[in-house]
């Protein structure tokens, strides 16, 4: 009970409300090491937030 009460209780809320977890990556475009919002996933390509918005604009107009 005592584990308990110490991580439901004590200082701010629930799992939306709190500092939103950062996951170090490496940028597959140039190398640069970042932090993404989500977990990535193995095998898949991951981008700073540069590369991101470079490929994004990059697929919509070459496809
Ligand atoms: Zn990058």
């Amino acid at each position: 009970m005592g584990f308990d009460d110490k991580f439901g209780g004590g200082r701010g809320g629930g799992y939306n409300s709190g500092p939103r977890q950062m996951f170090d990556v490496t940028c597959s475009d140039c190398g640069k090491a970042t932090q993404v919002p989500f977990k990535p996933m193995e095998g898949r390509p991951v981008y700073c937030r540069d590369c991101y918005m470079k490929h994004k604009g990059d697929s919509g107009s070459r496809y």
